[in-house]
């Protein structure tokens, strides 16, 4: 099952509890528009580089389409389609005036010199530049592409346009980036991590972590989970995991990453299959790399109680179920990972006031929103007596179709347990 195909049978779990019709359910998922670019550029070695670049806008309901763009082989138009309605739920979970798009080119930057990937970058920028812009469409970092990437599409998008800060989000704090943008999907995890143990009544400081992915994402996280008392157990990243029970020293971990560029290695740990990682016995398992972490195949294996999903969609539907089943608590992608996009709003809406936040503000903003999110969600499962999951989607939806009722006439099409 690809990730759209799981993105729509959570979509329809939630549509199920609603009892929209089945015209509504077309209409909320397919994309608003879907661009497609062929990306033609010159290699260092004077041969030519043919890419395909993506950009999938899945909903406006709620705001200027917003999400990231990825650099990655498996990027293709259902990829995209798939991560773009996630966006689209997820800037409603979190309450941001924001709808849902993304996209990224099919490409391998670890291939590429970074003189090839900025004429690969500019030249998608050329190609979409009708589509995106600070009011219409704002891209974002996401895996294999950063602060250095958005500063290169500000740049190309002003070219045409003039000064634009605000086309994309993510940028270097040099360039109109926001402070805390970096570490941002990060906090938000822990955030949301704190609330659901709160209402356990257990806190950071009483919890083991493992966490697969050692990127943006899964490194802050880990950084500032310990900084709070989590012991980390294990982290991975492409090159493998490393373990060590007593909780392994996460401002050394951190350093031998940037000296070495992998975890593996480490000389304070031992090394484990990136597999054996998320089969071990942990409180709180993590999953911040890639989609399709914990399928059928493995999610037996699973001994965590709490899964917080730091990647978007890493838990097939069928593993959703199997942890379901046996008591296992998952914070959904839509919820724990709403971090960074909100504070990409934030940072979109310092570029359009043309005034700075102080990072104390950054941050106590984001932890009012990822709390707020976290109860809201954790509220209504316990009301309908639902998954937290199913509770995501389910609030969202309701949000959106508020917002395409109050658009339209489509009101009187929606079920009254949509517009309540
Ligand atoms: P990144 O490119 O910075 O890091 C990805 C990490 O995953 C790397 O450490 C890589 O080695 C590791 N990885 C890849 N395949 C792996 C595997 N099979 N096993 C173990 N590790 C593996 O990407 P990122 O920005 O950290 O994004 C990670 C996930 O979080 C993605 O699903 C992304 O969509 C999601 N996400 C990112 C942001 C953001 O702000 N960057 C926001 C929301 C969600």
């Amino acid at each position: 099952m690809n990730m759209l195909e799981s993105t729509n049978l959570f979509f329809a779990k939630a549509a199920d509890h609603l009892g929209l019709s089945e015209q509504l359910r077309n209409m909320m998922l397919t994309p608003h528009r879907v661009v497609r670019v062929e990306i033609i550029t010159e290699s260092d070695s004077g041969g030519l580089y043919h890419h395909l670049g993506y950009r999938v806008q899945h909903s406006q309901a709620r705001g200027p389409m917003k999400g990231g763009l990825r650099f990655h082989p498996s990027m293709d138009e259902d990829h995209a389609s798939g991560l773009a309605s996630l966006m689209t739920w997820k800037t409603a979970v979190a309450k941001i005036p924001f709808g849902g798009a993304k996209g990224g080119i099919n490409c391998d930057p670890s291939k590429l010199s970074i003189a090839e990937l900025h004429r690969i970058t500019t030249t998608f920028v050329q190609l979409i530049k009708e589509v995106i812009g600070p009011t219409i469409d704002i891209p974002a970092p996401d895996v294999n592409t950063n602060s250095q990437v958005m500063g290169w599409i500000m740049d190309e998008y002003s070219k045409y346009y003039g000064f634009s800060p605000g086309v994309v989000t993510g940028k270097p704090l040099d360039l109109f980036g926001s402070l805390g943008r970096d570490e941002a999907t990060g906090r938000g995890v822990m955030y949301a991590l704190e609330e659901c143990l709160k209402q356990r009544g257990q806190n950071l400081a009483d919890v083991s972590v493992a966490i697969q992915g050692f990127g943006n994402v899964g490194s802050n996280t880990a950084r500032l989970l310990a900084q709070q008392g989590a012991r980390i157990v294990a982290v991975s990243d492409i090159s493998g995991a490393i373990v060590n029970d007593k909780g392994l020293d996460m401002p050394a971990v951190l350093k031998w990453v940037a000296e070495h560029g992998v975890v593996s290695g480490f000389p304070d740990a031992d090394a484990i299959s990136g597999e054996a990682l998320l089969a071990y016995k942990v409180d709180v398992l993590i999953p911040a790399a890639m989609e399709g972490a914990i399928t059928e195949d493995n999610v037996e294996g699973i001994q965590a109680d709490i899964v917080v999903e730091a990647a978007n969609s890493p838990i097939s539907p069928q593993a959703n179920d199997n942890l379901f089943s046996r008591g296992v608590t998952v914070i959904p992608d839509i919820l724990a990972n709403a971090g960074g996009v909100t504070v990409s709003y934030f940072e979109w809406s310092q570029n359009i006031q043309q005034f700075q936040w102080q990072l104390e503000r950054v941050n106590s903003e984001l932890d009012r929103v990822m709390r707020l999110a976290y109860k809201d969600v954790s509220g209504l499962a316990a009301r309908d007596g639902l998954d937290l999951r199913t509770a995501a989607f389910v609030l969202a939806i309701k949000r959106v179709a508020r917002a395409m009722a109050s658009r339209s006439n489509i009101g009187h099409y929606l079920p009254q347990a949509a517009l309540s």
